[in-house]
């Protein structure tokens, strides 16, 4: 199936807002005959409606419509992967349901990948934050100067996890069987052209955000450790520094206590330094347990998601 675009959704306590983005979707639809449509719905363990809404919309629409159930919350990246596994398109999007990501897009989506043989892929971008707090909008530009100065994947600022991809790429992704999975990291290190399509911020339809401040925060320092062995380096580095400027200034004591005597003076910062130095090695190997800590849930090769129920006419391909 050539002209099959396969779109890979998760949701997450979206009772509200799947018939709107389901709506939507088929009103872009029409600008765009040549291709076939084939929403995958992921529910990631929502508390609420979710997986009734979604067997109702398959069975209203079972040629389009399909849908996978996690047995509990795994998170986005989770659920993105359960779709992208189960995608049969030649052209696979990923997209918020909550209409963040505007399906008045794709259309134009496609006449880039398709007047472009070179472009993989078709990524987008937000210009504008308008609508975000200030506060956040300054921590999102921070973490991407961050990430991309320490790790040899580049990120996009403002770049959005929505994007069509041809299938090449998508199977390129599912060859990452990570545990701790950052799809932008992902996205990025599988190489293949992408050209980011500018667009403005738009709020969210219905129902509020699922992040915190605190989880994005988490996130951000798990995108790092995940992509970069900066933060490893970097506590080699003030290590070694500290030690080599305390044993200077040991050396420098010990003179000066043979030419003039020892002096009992000098405690008080004597204590400032050997706590100052146990902070560091606590702060250091607080990083290399971060390390560790991935590296054994990754050892464990647990499952990235767990399904519960799905649509009896979905398959995985491979
Ligand atoms: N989502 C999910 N699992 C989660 C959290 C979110 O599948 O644990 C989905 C959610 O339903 C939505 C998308 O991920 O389709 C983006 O979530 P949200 O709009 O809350 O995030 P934001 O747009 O603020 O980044
Ligand atoms: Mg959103």
């Amino acid at each position: 199936m050539s002209n099959l675009l396969s779109i890979v959704v998760p949701c997450y306590n979206e009772e509200q807002t799947i018939h709107t983005f389901y709506e939507e979707v088929l009103k872009v639809k029409q600008e765009i005959p040549q291709i076939n449509f084939e929403f995958i719905f992921i529910n990631d363990g929502s508390k609420d409606k979710t997986l009734t809404v979604l067997r109702e919309l398959e069975k209203k629409d079972p040629e389009q419509v399909k849908y996978l159930s996690f047995s509990r919350n795994f998170g986005k990246e989770a659920a993105l992967y359960a779709g992208l596994n189960y995608a049969k398109g030649e052209y696979i999007t990923v997209m918020d349901v909550d209409l963040q990501d505007p399906p008045s897009l794709l259309p134009k989506m496609f006449e880039l990948l398709e007047e472009n043989e070179d472009y993989d892929c078709i990524g987008t971008r937000r210009v504008t934050r308008e609508g975000e707090p200030k506060i956040r909008s300054f921590f999102a530009k921070s973490f991407y100067r961050v990430i991309n100065k320490i790790s040899d994947v580049n990120i996009v600022d403002g770049a959005r996890d929505f994007r069509l991809m041809k299938r090449p790429m998508v199977d390129a992704i599912l060859e990452l069987k990570e545990y701790n999975r950052f799809s932008k990291g992902l996205f990025s290190w599988v190489g293949f052209n992408t050209y980011y399509l500018e667009y403005e911020n738009i709020e969210r339809t219905e129902g509020d955000t699922s992040w915190s401040f605190w989880q994005l925060f988490k996130y951000s320092l798990d995108g790092i450790i995940a992509f970069s062995v900066f933060p490893l380096v970097l506590s080699a580095f003030v290590g070694l520094f500290s030690f080599i400027a305390a044993s200077a200034a040991l050396i420098f004591f010990f003179i000066r206590a043979a030419i003039y005597g020892d002096s009992t003076s000098g405690w008080p910062s004597m204590v400032c330094i050997i706590l100052a130095l146990g902070g560091l090695q606590l702060f250091c190997l607080g990083i290399v347990g971060q390390y560790l800590g991935k590296t054994f849930l990754e050892t464990k090769k647990r499952p990235i998601y767990i399904l519960k129920e799905k649509s009896e006419s979905i398959s995985k391909e491979q």
